[in-house]
């Protein structure tokens, strides 16, 4: 909070406390709660203030009533306005600077998500504010940790802005669950902004297997695999058998071997899942930066000086052609 405008007699902590109130912005997709988005509401309650929870979209009654059951959210903000349903940033920005500007928020959150991503850089413009990314911690209402370089380096930062726009990282503080609450819900303000974008059409990867990002194990595979058919006939059965989701290092999404959407690393998705097989990947500080939190880190590679093993709980060195399919056959087994 801004030292400026909180009176003398509201310094200590639990005056302090009060003072602070905290809009998490929750993702929708076709008329469902995103739950991935509630980490929004975790971090919220690191700050110890009130907190209320935003959502808009078209029949958005059913996802504020889901979201009013998490505990400690207040009140959700629900706008029913179809125009908002693909999150464009381009209006969603403005609808919710209005409701910032009328709750009156101290701090607001989103997911480091491709929504946050696109949406809380032009709230923050809005506001004149300067927006704090990918914070991994909250230690207090004004200092916040995330990771720079690639994940190299962790710095703190402190902001005097008076109205904080954060967008955190989803595997630091886990999603609240969507129980013990019962929250108001109340209608937002809807300034009903024309965008000048249009959205058109989407081409989404459908997979019966876990969602990549919030998987509890992931094997992702690399350039190792030589090929689209060799990464699928050798990656695929042991996602299978071992319940998990499947990923690939940027090199294997550049040579066609994996969808977009199943890049780790810096410029794809972070991921933190209990175990992470990395299969014919390198260990390249960019791949790093999205997998080296994993709980328990698994590598199997023909190259025994292969970074990976610098990170790499176990490591197997042999050809992943034999390896992996030997593998695979024991745990269907197991
Ligand atoms: P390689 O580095 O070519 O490694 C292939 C590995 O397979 C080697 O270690 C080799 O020993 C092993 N291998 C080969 N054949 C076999 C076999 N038969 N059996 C066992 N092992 C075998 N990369 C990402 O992954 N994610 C990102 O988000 C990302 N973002 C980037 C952003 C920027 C700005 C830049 C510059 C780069 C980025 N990269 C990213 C690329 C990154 O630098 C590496 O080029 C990439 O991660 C390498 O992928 P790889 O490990 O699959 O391929």
């Amino acid at each position: 909070l801004h030292e400026a405008v909180v009176p003398s007699f509201a310094r200590s902590p639990a005056a302090l406390r009060r003072l602070l109130s905290a809009l998490a912005v929750l993702e929708q997709r076709d008329g469902k709660l995103n739950t991935g988005s509630l980490s929004a509401v975790t971090a919220a309650q690191k700050l110890g203030g009130s907190i209320h929870a935003f959502v808009a979209g078209s029949s958005i009654k059913g996802v504020a009533e889901e979201a009013a059951k998490v505990e400690g959210i207040e009140k959700v903000i629900a706008v029913d306005n179809g125009a908002y349903d693909k999150g464009l940033p381009e209006n969603y920005a403005p609808l919710l600077v209005e409701n910032i500007k009328k709750g009156g928020y101290t701090h607001v959150i989103a997911g480091h998500t491709a929504f946050g991503k696109n949406l809380m850089p032009r709230v923050a413009a809005l506001l004149d504010s300067q927006q704090i990314s990918d914070v991994t911690n909250i230690e207090n209402d004004k200092t916040f940790v995330r990771p720079i370089y690639a994940g190299n380096a962790i710095a703190t930062v402190e902001s005097s802005d008076p109205i904080k726009i954060i967008t955190i990282r989803g595997t630091a503080f886990p999603a609240a669950p969507v129980a013990g609450g019962s929250a108001a819900v109340e209608d937002g303000v809807d300034p009903k902004a024309e965008s000048p974008t249009e959205w058109v059409s989407e081409d989404l990867a459908k997979s019966d297997r876990p969602d990549l990002a919030t998987a509890g194990r992931v094997v992702s595979g690399g350039r190792g695999l030589k090929s689209k058919e060799d990464f699928d006939k050798v990656m695929l059965p042991l996602a299978d058998a071992l319940g998990a989701a499947v990923g690939a290092s940027r090199a294997a999404v550049d040579s066609g071997y994996a969808d977009n959407s199943l890049q780790v690393g810096q410029t794809g998705k972070v991921v933190a899942p209990q175990l992470y097989m990395a299969v014919g990947i390198s260990g390249a500080i960019q791949h790093l930066a999205g997998m080296k939190d994993s709980k328990v880190i698994v590598a199997i590679n023909k190259d025994a000086d292969a970074p990976i093993f610098q990170v790499a709980d176990v490591g197997l060195v042999g050809d992943l052609f034999d390896k992996v399919p030997e593998l695979t056959e024991k745990l269907s087994k197991a």
